[in-house]
């Protein structure tokens, strides 16, 4: 058995640094086996983040009912269905697509499922993600009347991987930006950024949710993506 005692510990430290932020800590526990999340949430922690369906399903069933589960990375369309019975927040809604699938799946299972979407913020070639014009251009084609069962809670970007802080901070600062303007319309809360690396940064700029792996858990040993 691994002795995951300094779990403890290391979320005490992060959840004294969120202390009076009003920032919310996502322990992203991808990759690690239900045995260090069961060793988190035996320290209270509560809110977890993982990118895989799947392996978000089979660690829902197998731990305790009111763990609140995050997908926080990219979601393909087939995925949703296995996550839209329990699913309490979707950080990366990077397509109208995914957004309506979202909302299908949701309807299936008379839910509401919050969401956040994902701007591309980063210098690095875009992956997933919408352009702040391309997102405008979407918010103004009025699309969530018809999507019942989602709601747009907030905003969320990933930083260049980059050593350079002053990089990290300006995009952080942009998104926090567009979150500001978009906000009172779209009656928006979360603005979710900051990972192990950049979380201080991030929460200097106005998260309100940082999601942190390996400042928690320790490296991942196999690739996530
Ligand atoms: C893995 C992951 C994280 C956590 O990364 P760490 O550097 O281990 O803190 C945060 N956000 C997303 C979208 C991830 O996929």
């Amino acid at each position: 058995m691994t002795d995951y005692s300094f779990l403890s510990d290391r979320l005490a430290a992060l959840h004294a640094e969120l202390a009076g932020t009003g920032c919310r800590l996502v322990a992203v526990s991808k990759t690690h086996p239900n045995e260090a999340i069961q060793a988190a949430y035996d320290a209270g922690q509560r809110l977890f983040g993982e990118n895989k369906a799947q392996e978000m399903t089979a660690k829902a069933e197998a731990l305790p009912q009111d763990i609140e589960w995050h997908a926080i990375g990219h979601l393909q369309t087939n995925k949703v269905k296995y996550l839209a019975p329990f699913v309490s927040l979707v950080h990366a809604v990077d397509s109208p697509r995914l957004l309506q699938e979202i909302n299908k799946r949701a309807a299936n299972e008379d839910r509401v499922i919050p969401c956040l979407l994902q701007i591309h913020i980063a210098k690095e070639e875009a992956k997933f993600g919408f352009d702040e014009s391309e997102l405008l251009d979407y918010l103004q084609s009025d699309p969530l009347g018809e999507l019942p069962n989602v709601k747009i809670s907030g905003l969320m970007g990933m930083a260049t991987n980059t050593e350079n802080e002053a990089l990290i901070r300006a995009e952080f600062k942009g998104l926090r930006y567009l979150f500001d303007r978009l906000k009172s319309d779209l009656s928006l809360t979360e603005l979710s950024m900051g990972m192990s690396g950049d979380y201080r940064l991030a929460l200097e700029e106005g998260s309100t949710l940082v999601r942190v792996g390996s400042a928690i858990f320790g490296q991942r040993n196999y690739p996530t993506t």
